[in-house]
């Protein structure tokens, strides 16, 4: 029993391809906010390769993405 988290690769957008929390959002979000820290999947694609995954990054990902009007 994993509390209702559902395991799966499909909906997984991280390209971080040896991490073996791919697809398990459970022990991803785990692992990323006791670092505090964003999930890649909240990143743009362009974010998420940067494999940074702090909030300094997520905040300046976010801007870039609002000032391109995405
Ligand atoms: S976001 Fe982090 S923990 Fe989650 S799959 Fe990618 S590298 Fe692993």
């Amino acid at each position: 029993m994993n509390g209702g988290c559902k395991a799966g690769i499909d909906h997984c957008s991280c390209t971080y391809t040896s991490c073996g929390k791919r697809g398990n959002c459970c022990q991803c979000v785990l692992f990323h906010r006791s670092r505090g820290e964003v999930t890649g999947c909240f990143f743009s694609p362009e974010g998420e390769r940067s494999y940074d995954r702090s909030l300094e990054n997520f905040v300046r990902d976010a801007a870039r993405r609002q000032a391109a009007g995405r």
